[in-house]
This record gives C-alpha cells, structure tokens and sequence, in this order.
C-alpha cells in the first residue's frame, strides 16, 4: 500500500450529523443540500492510526499475524510484535527463529501500530542494545514457542535491556506491557478500524451530532 494508497477518513458536520466519508461529497449525502454553500462547512481529516515500520526507525511495531489492520484485525486477531533499528531494518523472533529483515515487505509491514519510538539521541544506545541482546542473550540460537518464547519474550529482553525510563514501570511481566502500551493503541486503532469498514460497506457512515 503506497501512502497515496492510505484510506483517509474525512468527517464534517451537517444537518446536526457528523458525516464520515472517504471523499468529500458535492452534497450532503443526508440532506441533499449542495455542501459548498454551506457557511460552517469544515471538513477534516481523522488521524490514521497506522505509520509504515520502515520508515519508523528505533520503534516498537505491532502488525496483525496475518494480513493487515484494516482489512483483517478482530477482538481475537494474533498480533506479531517487532523492533525496528535505526536503519528501519525489521528485527523479530518468530517461528523460524531470529530475523533481521532490510527492505521490509510494505504488505507485511506499511500498515503498523507504532508502540514506542524513542528520541534520536537514543537510536546508537538502540542498536547496540540490539546487539547485545542478540549477542549476550544468544537469540540467534533460540527456538520459537508460540506460548513460551515467542515474539513479546523478544521484544520485552529488550526493552529491559534498554532501560528506557519512560516505560521502566511497564515491561515487568506480558500483562501489564500490554495493558499500558498495547491495548490502548489497538482501541484507538480499532475505533478508526470499525469507522473504515462502515464507510466501505455503506458509502457513508452518519451519527448525530449530540454537542
Ligand atoms: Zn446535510
């Protein structure tokens, strides 16, 4: 998916609805009205949720095991969490192991959620943190198990590896990491998700204006 390629979801307010479409209308698709003479008419775009992990150095990125957010994320999808070093190079643990990949697949990785970045004058600490994790830690010869040593076991040796003081409280344990960091990004995207698919099923999605 190219950035052009990016749904952007457009909301504007009329005739006491806020109006959810892919692309502005001549007329309101409610009231009929010709949107143009419309005095208050400011539509806007909603932010999207999703950045592509190549272009996301020194990152955290969430992707759905299988397919993609938009077309493939439920309550119950898998979820492959990755690290991405200062050159956007992919690095993961999964099922054959360790990987390093340059020139991520933009299918597999263009739609992710981005969990945590840090500042630039961080991204030299990062990737040697990646290399000693990978070296001292002995990743490399690790196998993957879907329960026990799996893609969050990667990223959490890292993390606490990093010492990273804005998230010390969270990577204790898989439970509380996801709480703090991951469940409120998958919301947020979710709600942005289910906003997505109404408009492609339906052309529009409406809701009353309650302010
Ligand atoms: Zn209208």
């Amino acid at each position: 998916m190219s950035v052009d390629d990016e749904p952007h979801i457009i909301c504007f307010k009329h005739c006491s609805n806020h109006v959810f479409v892919l692309k502005v209308p001549i007329r309101c698709p409610l009231c009929n009205q010709p949107l143009e003479q419309c005095e208050k008419f400011l539509p806007f775009s909603l932010p999207y949720p999703f950045s592509n992990a190549s272009q996301s150095p020194c990152s955290v990125v969430l992707r759905p095991a299988v397919g993609d957010f938009l077309s493939d994320f439920h309550n119950n999808t898998n979820l492959h969490i990755a690290l991405t070093d200062s050159q956007g190079a992919i690095v993961e643990f999964d099922s054959p192991g360790l990987l390093r990949t340059r020139n991520a697949d933009r299918k597999l990785w263009g739609q992710c959620l981005l969990i945590l970045s840090v500042p630039e004058a961080w991204f030299y600490h990062w990737d040697s943190t990646i290399q000693r994790l990978i070296e001292e830690q002995g990743w490399q010869h690790r196998i993957y198990d879907d329960e026990k040593l799996n893609c969050y076991s990667f990223v959490l040796a890292f993390l606490r590896l990093l010492l990273y003081e804005p998230i010390a409280t969270f990577i204790d344990n898989a439970e509380t990491f996801s709480r703090q960091l991951i469940v409120p990004k998958t919301t947020q995207a979710a709600k942005y998700i289910t906003i997505y698919r109404r408009i492609k099923q339906f052309g529009i999605l409406s809701e009353p204006d309650l302010l």
